[in-house]
């Protein structure tokens, strides 16, 4: 069930896992009119590290960043894997500006893990989009579309940034 569930490289929740439990604590907000948040992580020309020194590289900078994200969120947070460097976090009873707060902070955090190469130490930059339950907005598919609608804004006002379209 482990195996099934988490992604072998970083060991956090996979795609699938991740999207079953943010609908699990949907369910739960939704009997408790409570706000949530998600938040859309995307490492920042993550191709030119796997293309400078290596996959394997690469592999450490996601283990890294992973480990980085799972230490700083709150235990009744959800980190996921949901792509290739790309995570997600579901960020239960917060509203949208606290998600920012907890954004800026994961930010910082992954610009600060420096992972090392060899002799090179890194600095790894994301753009982080966040998103919030509304009135109009109330589906996880429509907040995460909106999450990662933010995540390109940031991609497009310089990167290493936390946006929102809210
Ligand atoms: P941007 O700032 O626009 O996001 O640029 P980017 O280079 O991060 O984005 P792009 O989508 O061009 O590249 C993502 C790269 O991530 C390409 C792919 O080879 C790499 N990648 C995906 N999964 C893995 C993995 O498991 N390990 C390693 N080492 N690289 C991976
Ligand atoms: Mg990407
Ligand atoms: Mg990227």
């Amino acid at each position: 069930q482990d195996m099934a569930s988490h992604d072998p490289l970083t060991q956090v929740l996979n795609a699938r896992a991740y999207y079953q439990a943010c609908d699990k604590l949907i369910l739960q907000s939704q009997r408790s009119q409570q706000a949530f948040s998600v938040l859309f992580v995307d490492l920042d020309h993550f191709k030119a590290i796997n293309d400078t020194y290596g996959h394997e590289a690469g592999d450490e900078v996601l283990r890294v960043v992973a480990s980085t994200l799972s230490a700083q969120i709150r235990g009744s947070d959800v980190l996921g894997r949901i792509g290739g460097e790309e995570f997600s976090v579901f960020l239960p009873n917060t509203p949208l500006e606290g998600a920012m707060t907890v954004a800026e902070g994961l930010r910082q955090a992954i610009q600060g893990c420096r992972p090392r190469v060899g002799e090179t130490v890194l600095t790894i930059t994301a753009s982080i989009g966040v998103a919030s339950r509304s009135p109009t907005l109330n589906t996880m598919q429509a907040i995460q579309r909106r999450a990662d609608e933010a995540m390109y804004d940031a991609k497009r006002a310089g990167r290493n940034r936390v946006s929102s379209l809210q």
